[in-house]
């Protein structure tokens, strides 16, 4: 029986509550697949400056650099608001994707059949479905490339620097290109290319890697282009592949087409199978403690787990069955409930879906 070592960083606010609603479905996932888990807890964020002085203790990286994937729920509150910036709870984020050399972000946006309603747009604009996946370059681009200040002639100046080697793109290109394989086949490849010289390097070096996925139907927009297109015809796109700061603008807007923020997980990945696995929202500061937070995006990020860093397809595809099943039945935490549905708790909605398992 194949054993996964998981580290788990429940953070701050709704973190605790909706991590351990994604245990209940792992161990029950775990007991009908057959296999074993074994959870190694860790603190990060505003807990951990709490207990430790600093966001993002040097035994949580080694912690999590000791398992096969990690589960984390959100950090960050109002109490550690005030902090300056590399002490605050949300510098662990950054610090932990730097410290397992995460470069991939996967975010699928999906819209769930009964949860149609949530979405802003047109339902002739959405049809039948909308299931996009965004593939953003995490650790290069102008996010960290070299930035200052300086006074020219008297006047102040800043800048930042949109900086990617060939190495970079390509390993990302290729993330996407696998990714698109493995679902619909298409992918689309968003740049600046008629205006920056780092998306002109970034577009050749995806044609080169294109030649490795003759079966991978690619296309190009450029970023502006592709804002428009994806609140126009969103049922055009399969896989997006988007720098950092591109990818981080896109896959917002994807998330909100899909509706509630409180359904969409998020999956990080380097070049071994360890990945990191968290739901797209933050720590819910607003509705922390009082049971209602919407654990499905926490329980989809399982099913992610499971089927990139363990190759457990079965039962990813069990997870998602089960979370579609809850919600054609009905079931509603309060951010995505309408008028009819049965509205539930964070434990509820945890425990429904692992009856539906
Ligand atoms: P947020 O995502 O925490 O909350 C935005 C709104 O969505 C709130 O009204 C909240 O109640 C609601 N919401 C979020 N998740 C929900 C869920 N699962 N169920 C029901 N409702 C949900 O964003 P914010 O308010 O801008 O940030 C709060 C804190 O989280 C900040 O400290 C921020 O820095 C941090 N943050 C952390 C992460 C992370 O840990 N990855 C990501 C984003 C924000």
């Amino acid at each position: 029986m194949n054993t996964y070592k998981i580290t788990l960083l429940r953070g701050d606010g709704i973190g605790p509550e909706i991590v351990a609603e994604a245990i209940k479905v792992l161990d029950k996932t775990g007991e009908r697949f057959g296999f074993a888990l074994e959870y190694t807890e860790a603190l990060m964020g505003g807990c951990a400056i709490d207990a430790t002085g600093v966001p993002l203790p040097q035994e949580t990286i080694d912690k999590c650099l000791a398992s096969d994937a990690v589960l984390l729920g959100a950090v960050g509150g109002w109490k550690w608001d005030n902090l300056p910036g590399n002490r605050r709870p949300e510098a662990g984020l950054l610090g932990i994707r730097g410290a397992l050399e995460l470069y991939a972000n996967l975010r699928p946006a999906k819209i769930y059949g009964p949860l149609k309603g949530a979405c802003p747009l047109r339902p002739d604009i959405i049809g039948d479905s909308m299931d996009i996946m965004v593939v953003r370059e995490l650790t290069g681009g102008i996010y960290f490339g070299k930035r200052g200040r300086e006074t020219v002639d008297g006047v102040e100046a800043a800048y930042d620097t949109e900086y990617y080697t060939t190495t970079e793109v390509e390993r990302i290109a290729r993330v996407a290109f696998e990714s698109a394989r493995k679902r619909g086949g298409k992918l689309c490849n968003v740049d600046k290319a008629n205006v920056l010289e780092s998306s002109r390097l970034w577009r050749e070096t995806v044609l080169r890697v294109a030649t490795e996925y003759p079966d991978v139907q690619l296309s190009h927009l450029y970023i502006d282009n592709a804002a428009m297109q994806l609140v126009r015809n969103p049922k055009q796109f399969d896989v997006i592949l988007a720098s950092n700061i591109f990818g981080d603008i896109l896959s917002d807007e994807a998330s909100q087409v899909a509706g509630s923020i409180g359904m969409l997980a998020s999956a990080s990945l380097g070049n071994g199978t360890r990945g990191l696995y968290e739901p797209i929202h933050g720590s819910a500061p607003d509705i922390a403690g009082k049971g209602i937070a919407n654990p499905l995006a926490t329980i989809l990020s399982i099913s992610m787990m499971l089927r990139y860093s363990f190759d457990e397809f079965a039962a990813a595809d069990a997870i998602e069955a089960a979370v579609e099943k809850v919600l054609e039945d009905g079931l509603r935490t309060p951010d995505i409930y309408t008028q009819g549905g049965k509205k539930v708790g964070t434990v509820e909605m945890g425990d429904a879906v692992v009856a539906a398992l």
